[in-house]
């Protein structure tokens, strides 16, 4: 459970945290072993292929390819992913007893207390409540996160930081966290008070309006904080990852290098960026376990986000369920104050005393909008894998990518669990879609001497 998520949630503010403009992507990939991504041309014999299309059964090589995992690798990227479906229920039961024993504890109303006796600024009495409840929230929150994001990423060899080096990561998430809700959650009771009835929708505007501002802030302000980008040295990669770029639009005169291996072994590349400030980056992991063609896969499928414009896409789709989770926020804590507010000394949502209930109900929120915002990310994943494949043309190197991917996604899922689960297509789904276009290309040039491939 990231930061974040814990308590950002508090106003659906969790939902922002991740800007889609700089989600660190499709291609989050654990180390791997040597990959065999096929480097040379296969022979044919002897037989003339010169002037006939090959034959190739996009199923039969879709599932070649999903044969070269298995075994212990499977079951362990299997057990990795599915594990994450409980910890997900794990972090709403957590999120709503930590919320509880706030409230009911009485501790929450006496934070508010103390508050109103330091000022009669009301800003000023959410700023001092906001001051103790974050760090407390996170605090109560810390044995989970220390299990999610640090001892069982070991656990899975997904993580080779030092714990000195993750809590500072931490330590840095809770800064910026703690500095958005002390600007944010002033403001959000500001508009409370002047809009009782209706101030769920300025409240999902103004967290739609964050959303776009920490798109815009990310490359440059955010994303350094916890990692360094250099500018890739010139290679004969990087000539071609800017050809690629140019051929498609994309406004990049540079291509960065970020240094992801601090934290894991998981290869990323992002394109990100808003209203024209457009940044390459791709990691070190990247880099050093992928193959040329492989890395260009990838880069095919993240300038795809920038060209389909998903990161406007996405802050927009999110935008109606950021909405919709606010309308939720409103009637869950009417509802929840009939029913316990005496107990909790806490009557209407002006009352900065039910934040907690805010936290925990948004928290709840985001978990049951699960299949939904998987959905709208999952979509756009897809459409970039498309427009990737056509740009680029490797589908083999795109499949042997997706087979890396597999080692921390569970790679054959049923229907329903990849609607519900995935915020990626499946591996299964990606190379059968590599597949199926390289069947439509296979008389081509470039495409038909990998007839053979696997
Ligand atoms: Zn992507």
């Amino acid at each position: 459970m990231s930061l974040p998520r814990i308590f950002g949630a508090a106003v659906l503010f969790a939902a922002l945290s991740a800007p889609a403009g700089a989600q660190p992507s499709a291609f989050d990939l654990p180390q791997l072993p040597p990959h065999s991504a096929p480097t040379a041309r296969i022979q044919v014999g002897s037989l003339p292929v010169m002037d006939t299309t090959p034959a190739f059964d996009p199923d039969k090589a879709t599932a070649r390819y999903l044969s070269k995992i298995g075994g212990a690798a499977r079951a362990r990227s299997d057990a990795y992913f599915e594990g994450g479906y409980w910890l997900q229920l794990l972090d709403v039961i957590y999120a709503l007893a930590v919320a509880g024993l706030l409230l009911w504890s009485g501790l929450s109303a006496r934070i508010q207390d103390w508050a109103q006796a330091r000022s009669t600024s009301r800003s000023y009495q959410v700023m001092l409540y906001v001051a103790a409840y974050v760090p407390l929230a996170v605090a109560a929150s810390f044995p989970l996160t220390l299990y999610e994001s640090f001892f069982r990423e070991h656990a899975y060899g997904l993580s080779n930081q030092s714990f000195g080096s993750w809590l500072g990561d931490l330590g840095i998430q809770f800064a910026l966290v703690l500095v958005a809700c002390l600007l944010l959650l002033p403001i959000l009771y500001a508009v409370i008070r002047r809009n009782r009835g209706a101030w769920w929708v300025w409240g999902a505007g103004l967290a739609i309006l964050f959303q776009l501002f920490v798109i815009v802030i990310w490359p440059q302000f955010i994303a350094p904080l916890l990692n360094h980008y250099s500018p890739l040295p010139d290679s004969p990669l990087k000539v071609k990852i800017l050809s690629l770029a140019r051929a498609n639009d994309v406004p990049v005169d540079n291509v960065y290098l970020v240094d992801a291996s601090r934290q894991s072994n998981r290869v990323s590349a992002n394109v990100s960026g808003f209203l024209g400030t457009a940044r390459i980056s791709l990691n070190d992991n990247l880099l050093k376990q992928g193959a040329p063609d492989e890395v260009l896969a990838v880069m095919g499928h993240e300038l795809g986000h920038y060209v389909m414009g998903h990161a406007l896409r996405n802050l927009l789709l999110d935008g109606l369920v950021t909405l919709a989770g606010f309308c939720f926020l409103h009637w869950g804590f009417w509802f929840a104050c009939e029913l316990f507010g005496g107990q909790w000394q806490v009557r209407n949502v002006s009352e900065v005393a039910g934040l907690p209930l805010l936290a925990a109900l948004g928290t709840l929120f985001l978990f049951l909008a699960t299949p939904a915002t998987n959905s709208i990310t999952r979509m756009t994943e897809y459409q970039a894998d498309i427009f990737g494949l056509n740009a680029v043309r490797k589908p083999d190197a795109f499949a042997t990518v997706m087979l890396k991917l597999s080692t921390y996604r569970k790679l054959e899922p049923g229907r329903w669990e990849e609607m519900v689960f995935y915020d990626h297509p499946s591996g299964r789904t990606r190379i059968a879609s590599a597949m199926r276009w390289k069947k439509e290309h296979i008389a081509d040039p470039d495409i038909r001497d990998s007839a053979n491939l696997p």
